[in-house]
């Protein structure tokens, strides 16, 4: 399709995340995209600073994952799960189990990350509910998080400055205790647990389950917390009879400089959530992972089973896709990556600190963040990132970028470089 033509068909007929019909925001056709590069067609090259939303972990369009997607289509791309078994889904479980911590492995596959919250919540309840104790069903969870756009992940996000606001009046109600103050490499204060101690001395009895992202929020608020505020949630959910429920979809495979968030800590979650960079950013795949008590004792309950099964649960393609993926994580020096990538951030962002529209810098891992005093105007600053060759999509205060781990000192250079002129020139700085 002729470029004009892609972009009059898509403004009349398709919707974007978070868009209007018709929208006068800025479109980009994109081609094809290889390695960090992503080509539009115009013929523009853009180095990725997105991952397209922390998937593509090894870049795209990658050998490897190509093949391992091919054989597998040559296979079957879907069969039912209902059922059936398959390879795909052997050899995904043997990995996840392998690298996940001991007691996570029972595992669900799931279509997208919402759903995989979906399910966590599910299993949070159905766990309640055989063990005699039904009146728990809320959830808590704290201020600023980001667990997905169906209903009940949307109750669980931000109540006000989440992207749901409008539907609250249609949401079960859950209980939002603060953010944690205690910033990632700040002294942990011990007054941060507070307010969940004071909600499971006097609400545990409705509370089914604590659902955080931890260490990171995401889409919620780009924020990186104590390790410490977590395990003292799993003392408290302990001793509350209350489920801990790791929302890892952003985290997950090596974003933060650890495998998952959690190993930052010496606990474990009951129920662990993953997706987006699963498959590597290939394909919608993802996984709600509990241990064995959790699955006894749902399946000890009234249904006798787990109550969820979607149409393209397990799916072959996907999971051969996430084998490959994996593998190419292990077969990469990607600690090593993430941590040049860190240490590379932390000094070409710093001049941003000084900018007088710049209220933080920090960075984590593979991710770093610029937060901006006022809300920046995507629609202004989206063309512009473009014209200068890099690709970057801010949201509210928050410019970030968390790109590929196979990206080039040099590629990760240009990114930086581009992203910091471009403020300045938008700023005045
Ligand atoms: C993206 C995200 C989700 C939702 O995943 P989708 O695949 O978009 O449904 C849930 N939780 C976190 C932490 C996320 O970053």
């Amino acid at each position: 399709m002729k470029e004009e033509n892609l972009l009059a068909i898509d403004k009349e007929y398709i919707w974007h995340p978070y868009s209007c019909i018709g929208s006068k925001a800025p479109m980009f056709a994109v081609e094809r995209a290889e390695g960090v590069n992503i080509i539009l067609k115009n013929g523009k090259s853009l180095i990725d600073g997105m991952s397209s939303w922390w998937a593509a972990l090894h870049g795209y369009n990658h050998s490897k994952i190509n093949q391992a997607a091919k054989q597998q289509l040559e296979k079957m791309s879907h069969i039912m799960f209902g059922g059936f078994t398959h390879d795909p889904a052997g050899e995904l479980a043997k990995r996840l189990i392998q690298i996940l911590p001991d007691s996570l492995d029972k595992i669900f596959f799931a279509d997208s990350g919402s759903v995989a919250v979906e399910v966590a919540m599910k299993m949070a309840i159905q766990y309640q509910q055989a063990k005699g104790k039904s009146e728990r069903y809320k959830f808590a969870t704290i201020r600023s998080g980001y667990h997905g756009d169906t209903w009940n992940a949307m109750s669980v996000c931000d109540p006000i400055t989440g992207m749901h606001g409008l539907f609250s009046k249609s949401l079960p109600i859950q209980y939002f205790l603060p953010q944690p103050q205690t910033a990632f490499f700040d002294e942990w204060n011990e007054q941060d647990i507070q307010p969940l101690k004071d909600l499971l001395i006097q609400k545990s009895d409705e509370i089914a389950a604590l659902i955080l992202e931890p260490i990171v929020q995401g889409a919620g608020g780009m924020y990186f917390y104590s390790p410490t505020y977590l395990e003292r949630a799993r003392a408290l959910c302990d001793e509350y009879g209350v489920l801990l429920i790791f929302d890892e979809i952003a985290t997950g495979f090596g974003r933060t400089g650890k495998l998952f968030a959690t190993e930052y800590t010496n606990i474990v979650p009951d129920i662990i959530c993953l997706g987006k960079a699963l498959t590597g950013g290939y394909l919608t795949l993802s996984a709600t992972i509990t241990n064995k008590q959790v699955a006894d004792t749902i399946c000890g309950g009234e249904a006798k089973c787990f109550m969820h099964g979607p149409t393209f649960m397990g799916n072959p393609l996907a999971c051969a896709i996430a084998c490959a993926s994996i593998d190419l994580l292990f077969e990469s020096d990607w600690q090593n990556n993430v941590k040049r990538i860190e240490s590379q951030l932390q000094v070409e962002l710093d001049p941003a600190k000084r900018f007088k529209s710049v209220k933080q810098v920090r960075v984590l891992g593979a991710i770093g963040v610029i937060e901006m005093l006022n809300p920046v105007d995507l629609n202004c600053l989206q063309p512009k990132f473009v014209e200068k060759g890099i690709w970057v999509r801010p949201f509210g205060k928050l410019i970030y970028i968390m790109p590929p781990f196979i990206i080039s000192s040099q590629d990760l250079t240009r990114l930086t470089t581009a992203l910091l002129e471009t403020i300045k020139e938008e700023y005045n700085e």
